[in-house]
């Protein structure tokens, strides 16, 4: 029975409403399990009852008519009780409840399943036939597989539908992507150009083609230069040299040469220019990878830039002149930059990962991004008033004023808060009985650096170095990565540095060194990754300690330590650079610096204290440490519910990693968002944390 299931399943999901997509179902699962009815009964939420949504085989006038209590009905008891019935004879069921409107009773077999989706009942599915019969347990499990599989089409279809009636205020969960709350109204903004709708033409004249595809590419050059030069203030250089890999693309010798080549076959040059991109996202959306997806994804931004030029359009981009909310099917990271930042609310986005390059922008910039909203259709929230909450990721679409309210207040707190942060800032950490607890930030653009100092923190407790390394189009060389970190250094005044060796792998991946795994954050992952490559490693440790020759103050912490062999062969390359920098700069004063592991891996609970004999600190990266304690995904909505920090059996982890350090009096950090959750940093503090 998988065939007919798959065909069900592809037709429904092919269907254009709702409706017709129950009508397929009611009428392929009579054809398929040979019965003579099949209806679909759908929760009505607010009169908390189950409607006749689909039938084949009853009365057609009694869809939508039909209304059931939860009650009421061998329906209302499948319902209830979340399980399936399976009868030869209903009406002699003691909970048979005769329906004169459907003309059902006639009917004796009876099979009926729930429909289930995240542990709510959406509906239930039922077959019937004159005759009576038990059905079968293999058509029972058809039933019940199609109805798992339809749960999440009609989910989705709810959400969608219920915003066509639209005007009642809806809540949509999707994901945090950039920190943050706002309140405002939307922007939607669909790029004008549609790459993919260019029709093939014959070039009249080959040469006219070429010119005029030459001076669209300058003019696409001119404005992402622009572009750079108007986030100059507002990015690092760090974050800038991703307009320098656009701009590399739109060079004479990137895509432009199979543009050319396409015009030579005798291509119009919009047509010419839609295949060259074509192969070209062929090749990036085969390679299964999150991060060449996004790749794809500014490939045709920057087609539909050169597009808009050859097609002589004005493209119709909204106005930014009072702040709002970016609202669009995918933000790109050049789309962020075209506006400007001070104007932009919060951003909306249907597609994209929090890993995007837009969601790295939107938090070095401090604007809130909720991502995730494949089956909202969000082209009709143009002008319509948004929430976007960047901490949970939820949207709310015209709001009532009781939300409108409560956010107002939670904004003006927000602000209030940072206000009162920014006042205090040069009061030190220390609880009132004299327990100093320092506040350490995290760090990864350039950009956060520059905040950082703003907020007054007592230096970086976590620099993850890999966030330079996935802006740029190959590994940066040792020089380049020396030039980073002397910055950085620089921009912290000798306050304490707390560098993580790369940390590649999971859901962060590099353009040039895919890693493409079943199960990557099981994977290839962090010091994994560097340690199977010491050459990378080396490159890295070398560069640190250069940086650090005129800034001594910093500390060096291992990713995703599960063994105390992957610590030892650490500290032999770690050593090994050590000597080599210092051997190679004339006076080098600098300190071998303190090493420290982030315990994000369970087994490095169990074997801390031979760790503790080997380095000088822990810090818990407690983002990874509850992924693997809870088996939980981190980037997972469907249980992020799941994940805590407040979880007792990550607390007793917790607890047992401060008392190991303790027996060893090694100092203990949290690194993990957690330490950035003032309730769970005051546990941090009670359980004996130092910063
Ligand atoms: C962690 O896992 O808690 C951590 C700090 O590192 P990241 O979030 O970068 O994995
Ligand atoms: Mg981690």
């Amino acid at each position: 029975m998988l065939e007919p299931l798959r065909l069900i399943i592809q037709d429904v999901n092919n269907a254009p409403n709702i409706r017709s997509a129950l009508n397929i179902v009611v009428s392929r699962v009579c054809e398929t399990l040979q019965s003579e009815v099949c209806s679909i009964y759908i929760v009505d939420d607010t009169a908390h009852q189950l409607v006749l949504m689909a039938t084949q085989g009853l009365n057609p006038k009694a869809v939508g008519v039909l209304h059931l209590n939860f009650d009421e009905g061998i329906v209302g008891l499948i319902a209830r009780r979340e399980e399936p019935i399976n009868l030869d004879d209903a009406p002699n069921h003691p909970n048979f409840h005769y329906l004169p409107e459907a003309s059902e009773e006639k009917f004796h077999a009876f099979l009926g399943v729930p429909i289930i989706h995240q542990r709510k009942v959406l509906g239930v599915l039922v077959v019937q036939q004159k005759l009576p019969r038990k059905f079968s347990q293999e058509e029972e499990t058809f039933l019940i597989t199609l109805s798992a599989q339809l749960s999440g089409v009609i989910a989705s279809a709810q959400q969608r539908e219920s915003f066509l009636e639209h005007q009642v205020i809806r809540k949509v969960e999707g994901i945090a992507a950039a920190p943050g709350v706002a309140l405002g109204q939307a922007v939607v903004f669909f790029p004008p150009t549609d790459i993919w709708a260019v029709p093939d033409k014959k070039a009249g004249n080959i040469d006219y083609e070429m010119l005029r595809l030459d001076k669209a590419l300058q003019l696409a050059r001119d404005e992402i230069s622009a572009m750079k030069e108007r986030m100059a203030d507002a990015l690092g250089k760090d974050e800038l040299s991703l307009f320098d890999a656009y701009l590399n693309i739109l060079k004479p010798n990137g895509l432009a040469k199979d543009v050319k080549q396409q015009i030579q076959k005798g291509h119009w040059a919009p047509g010419a220019l839609r295949r060259a991109v074509a192969k070209h996202v062929r090749v990036f959306d085969s390679m299964e990878d999150e991060y060449f997806r996004e790749r794809s994804t500014d490939l045709v931004d920057l087609a539909r830039r050169v597009l808009s030029h050859l097609e002589k359009e004005q493209s119709s981009r909204p106005k930014f002149d009072t702040p709002k909310i970016l609202v669009s099917e995918e933000i790109t990271a050049s789309m962020l930059a075209e506006f400007p930042a001070r104007n932009i609310l919060a951003l909306v986005s249907m597609r994209g990962s929090p890993t995007s390059h837009a969601a790295i922008l939107a938090k070095a910039l401090g604007i809130p991004a909720v991502t995730g909203f494949e089956n909202v259709p969000i082209a009709r929230f143009n002008d319509q008033t948004l929430i976007v909450d960047g901490y949970q990721g939820t949207l709310y679409v015209s709001p009532n004023e009781q939300l409108i309210s409560h956010y107002t207040q939670l904004i003006e707190e927000e602000k209030a808060l940072s206000k009162s942060f920014e006042k205090d800032a040069h009061i030190p950490c220390k609880t009132t009985d004299g327990f100093s607890f320092p506040l350490m930030v995290n760090v990864g653009l350039l950009a956060d650096f520059e905040q950082s100092l703003l907020v007054g923190a007592d230096g970086v407790g976590l620099y993850r170095t890999e966030i330079p390394f996935l802006l740029r189009e190959q590994f940066p060389s040792e020089d380049e990565q020396v030039k980073i970190y002397r910055s950085a250094l620089k921009s912290f005044n000798d306050l304490p540095v707390t560098f993580r060796m790369l940390d590649i792998g999971g859901d962060k991946q590099l353009p040039y060194f895919p890693i493409v795994e079943e199960n990557p954050f099981l994977g290839w992952r962090g010091i994994r990754v560097t340690l199977d490559h010491p050459e990378i490693f080396l490159i890295q440790a070398r560069a640190i300690f250069k940086a650090a020759q005129h800034h001594p103050n910093i500390r060096i912490t291992l990713p995703m330590i599960s063994s105390v062999k992957e610590v030892d062969d650490s500290l032999l390359l770690l050593r090994q650079a050590y000597h080599e920098v210092a051997n190679e700069l004339e006076n080098y004063k600098t300190p071998f610096p303190e090493i420290g592991i982030i315990l994000e891996v369970p087994s490095a609970i169990y074997q801390l204290a031979e760790i503790l004999q080997r380095i000088q600190f822990v810090s818990v990266g407690s983002n990874d440490l509850a992924q693997y304690l809870l088996a939980v995904d981190r980037n997972n909505t469907r249980v992020s519910n799941l994940y805590s920090n407040y979880h007792p059996a990550l607390l007793r982890a917790i607890a047992k990693i401060s008392e190991e350090c303790e027996k060893q009096n090694k100092p203990k950090f949290v690194c993990g968002e957690m330490a950035g959750d003032p309730l769970a940093a005051i546990i941090l503090l009670g359980l004996g944390f130092d910063s």
